[in-house]
């Protein structure tokens, strides 16, 4: 893999030694806790070419079928608690037919919805940001403070690095090609106060709102970032650095994990993990697009 000037310096600037993709035995000896490159374990997964030879501006684009999406009006039903967690929860009605809503639909009604008690403490939904169709989808745990006061996903400093991750792939957030933009959705659509983790009914009463969002954007992969996205969209409590180098599989999509842009701010040593899924979901994807 050859990297730009550009990207050299974004790898410089997430503190990734910029031979460290270049030289496999390097990565060996910087990363020892990295798993084997991809081995899909899904089976609509293409392997991926050995070595994509240009950024993500080569690939093909494809048009694909708009997705069918009668809106229907959300009636409220009530939701059932589990059994009680750490925190009592108070539930509110769950709105019903999210799984056939269009865009406009789905927002309005995450942006009115009252499920749990984080509708009380929120300054506003934090919906999802990005192109539509984009090829990457990115799933975050939850919106922060800075997300809740401006009603975007990752705006604070573990958005900024993210910014910066994606930069280096030749990813965007910004108005570009759907094979450049991403998509960025979390978990929840409310910030739990404090940033308190999320609990499980809340991760549970905003679950079809991010199913429908993969629905519609329909992407070539999507990256679980942190315990919370993976733990939600896989169904599992396996540590992410288990999950790491394997392709999973929601809905006949695949999910490559990755720790969490603010675990990064923490523990910076690991940005080279990080990195090495970056390009591995990076080679998936072309693998996908050159496919199709
Ligand atoms: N962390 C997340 O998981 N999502 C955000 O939107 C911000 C921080």
């Amino acid at each position: 893999m050859r990297w730009t000037d550009r990207q050299l310096a974004m790898l410089r600037e997430m503190g990734v030694p910029p031979f460290w993709p270049v030289e496999p035995e390097a990565a060996a000896v910087a990363a020892p806790a990295a798993a084997p490159r991809v081995a899909p374990v899904m089976a609509p997964v293409t392997s991926p070419p050995t070595a994509p030879p240009t950024a993500p501006q080569g690939m093909a684009v494809v048009a694909r079928p708009a997705p069918a999406a009668p809106p229907r009006p959300a009636p409220a039903v009530s939701a059932k608690a589990e059994p009680p967690g750490a925190a009592e929860l108070v539930l509110g009605p769950r709105p019903t037919g999210v799984d056939t809503m269009d865009w406009a639909t789905l927002r309005d009604t995450v942006s009115g919805c009252q499920a749990c008690g984080l509708c009380q403490s929120r300054k506003q939904t934090v919906f999802g940001t990005g192109h539509p169709q984009a090829r990457w989808m990115l799933v975050g745990e939850a919106p922060g403070e800075q997300e809740d006061r401006e009603g975007e996903p990752f705006v604070g400093r573990a958005g900024q690095l993210l910014d910066r991750m994606l930069a280096a792939v030749g990813l965007t957030r910004s108005e570009a090609p759907p094979e450049q933009q991403v998509y960025i959705a979390n978990v929840l659509k409310c910030r739990p106060p404090a940033n308190r983790n999320p609990l499980p009914q809340e991760v549970a009463q905003c679950e079809p709102f991010l199913l429908r969002q993969m629905a519609l954007v329909q992407p070539d992969l999507i990256l679980a970032m942190g315990r919370f996205a993976v733990q939600s969209l896989l169904k599992t409590s396996e540590p992410i650095g288990k999950l790491r180098g394997r392709v999973h599989e929601v809905q006949g999509v695949p999910v490559v994990v990755t720790y969490h842009p603010a675990y990064l701010l923490r523990n910076p040593a690991d940005k080279a993990l990080v990195w090495d899924d970056l390009c591995r979901a990076r080679e998936l994807q072309l693998g996908i697009a050159a496919a199709r």
